[in-house]
């Protein structure tokens, strides 16, 4: 019997920006395995290639080289049409800030991904009205996004990421905008609410705390994993 594999899986992973004289090897010939509900951090200094693997692996940049294998599809090799649809539905995506629309409510926020996949308006709000109350948002929902406080705000975003049942949830540096309590009360959330969902979790952080929480940490360093580690 053949399965497909839910793991996400990288393979000869380079990233060169630019060229000649003024290229930069953002990441050379990464090889990495996120198993199927996983929770990875990804950890390293500034500039060590976190963002760039992490765009590679969601398909929002198409590697120089090597390939990304999801569910027995190559994102490299895909058009960008059938990666952007690959990414709305199989995919969610929580960055720093700055991610929600700011005209719009916050239950509209979380409601466009599933009526860009087609979902009646009113189905779409009220399944976005219940995970807004599960993340502890229930009398926020007519918020627009300036209204809400920057921890609020990342609910959002994380009820936004989870509304299409994704595969994958990609996080970078989610908790950078918010203080040290408020941001470990958001990673709690998104980790407990992914988990809960069955997702796997790749998220960078600088945060060692944060990253022990996490099944499993990659450390990068001038665009090579170093260490792969279980932390639990
Ligand atoms: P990190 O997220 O770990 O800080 P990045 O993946 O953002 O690292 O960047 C890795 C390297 O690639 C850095 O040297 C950075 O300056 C360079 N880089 C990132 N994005 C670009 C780009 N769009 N054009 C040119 N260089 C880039
Ligand atoms: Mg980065």
């Amino acid at each position: 019997m053949t399965s497909i594999s839910s793991d996400l899986v990288a393979s000869r992973l380079t990233q060169t920006y630019g060229t000649g004289l003024s290229a930069t090897h953002a990441l050379a010939d990464v090889d990495v395995t996120i198993p199927a509900g996983a929770s990875v951090a990804v950890m390293g200094p500034s500039g060590s290639g976190k963002t760039t693997l992490l765009h590679c692996l969601a398909g929002i940049l198409r590697p120089t080289a090597g390939s990304v294998t999801w569910r027995g599809t190559d994102l490299t090799t895909l058009s960008d049409a059938r990666r952007t649809v690959l990414r709305r539905e199989d995919f969610g995506f929580v960055f720093q800030s700055g991610q929600l629309l700011p005209e719009l409510p916050a239950v509209e926020n979380v409601a466009l991904p599933l009526m860009l996949a087609g979902t009646p308006r009113r189905d779409a709000c009220a399944t976005a009205a219940r995970w807004l109350d599960h993340l502890g948002l229930g009398g926020l929902q007519e918020r627009r996004p300036g209204e809400l406080s920057g921890g609020q705000a990342q609910r959002v975003a994380i009820a936004r990421a989870l509304v299409c049942a994704p595969g994958v949830v990609f996080a970078d540096e989610p908790t950078g905008a918010l203080d040290r309590a408020t941001g470990h009360d958001m990673m709690r959330v998104l980790t407990e609410s992914t988990h809960a969902a069955g997702a796997t979790l790749v998220v960078v952080t600088h945060d060692p705390e944060i990253a022990r929480w996490c099944s499993r940490t990659i450390l990068m360093q001038d665009g090579r994993i170093t260490t792969v580690a279980a932390t639990r």
